[in-house]
């Protein structure tokens, strides 16, 4: 089997016609991995007519899309594939709302399934960005949406983000901090910046004890200091205002995901969707509890 390339979605909807070809995919994928049987953990299985896999040993049978993040979507495989292409191959973003009216199904349904491809899309923090990072807390949310840097209004979100830079944007992340202490801001280095990068961030004191690291800082001038960095923080709260009505602070680390992941793929966009599919097959299913604040 070949796997899909490419944005075209008449291409996408002429494979994809029925939740078998997508089942089938799914079984491609996982058959590019190693076999471990889920009970005994043997290696040898039989697959049956309808692909699922039996172990040698215990017999134990699991679906191709058992053990992934699709695991019992209700609304088929076929609209949750479609569903995949939409959030990473296609360059519009649509709410959970349009994504239920598009695709027939319920709103909240729609919003958790997003809610699982947000975590397939979250960086797996074992590629370290080097060279030249800029480092910049800001917040979204509340009011006062366009006013720069830190602010301690309660109601609004505070995050912190760092961007690679070789003339233009390589790699982009960003995470919910707690507020803007140097504990807080010491997360996104060490899941993502090498220690051999230099950094540069603003003259914000809760960088300073941020030792182990090469940080040089300079003066912001409300922004002008950091034009790559600036535009991309007014993107991610751009396209957060314009997409969520209200991003709750349980979610926002999942849509900050999805934001970094279509820019650091957005040089590999005809792989994405079988990049994101195959994150998919590889991420344990997640549960609802897990997905929405109790
Ligand atoms: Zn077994």
């Amino acid at each position: 089997m070949e796997i899909f390339t490419g944005q075209n979605l008449l291409e996408f909807a002429e494979r994809f016609k029925t939740d078998l070809d997508c089942e089938e995919y799914l079984a491609f994928i996982k058959s590019e991995k190693c076999y471990c049987c889920r009970k005994c953990g043997h290696t040898k299985y039989q697959v049956r007519k309808d692909l699922s896999r039996t172990c040698n040993i215990c017999s134990d049978t699991e679906s191709p899309s058992s053990g992934t993040l699709f695991h019992r979507v209700k609304f088929g495989l076929r609209k949750a594939f479609f569903i995949c292409f939409e959030m990473s191959a296609t360059t519009k973003d649509m709410s959970a709302s349009q994504m239920s009216v598009r695709y027939g199904i319920a709103e909240n349904t729609a919003r958790l399934f997003m809610h699982k491809v947000r975590e397939a899309m979250k960086s797996g923090e074992n590629d370290e960005m080097t060279g030249t990072v800029y480092v910049d807390e800001f917040t979204v949310g509340g009011k006062e949406e366009n006013k720069q840097g830190r602010s301690y209004d309660t109601k609004k979100k505070k995050v912190i983000c760092a961007v690679e830079v070789t003339g233009k944007v390589k790699r982009f992340y960003a995470e919910k901090i707690k507020d803007f202490s140097a504990k807080s801001l010491r997360g996104i280095f060490d899941k993502h910046i090498d220690k051999s990068a230099n950094v540069i961030t603003d003259q914000w004191k809760g960088y300073r004890p941020i030792k182990d690291f090469n940080i040089i800082q300079i003066p912001s001038n409300n922004g002008q200091n950091f034009p790559v960095l600036h535009t991309m923080i007014h993107q991610v709260k751009t396209w957060i205002r314009a997409t969520f009505s209200w991003v709750s602070e349980f979610n926002i680390n999942r849509y900050l995901s999805e934001f970094s992941y279509r820019i650091n793929r957005s040089q590999s966009k005809k792989t994405i969707f079988n990049n994101l599919i195959k994150r998919m097959v590889g991420r344990k299913p997640v549960y609802q509890d897990k997905l929405v604040c109790s």
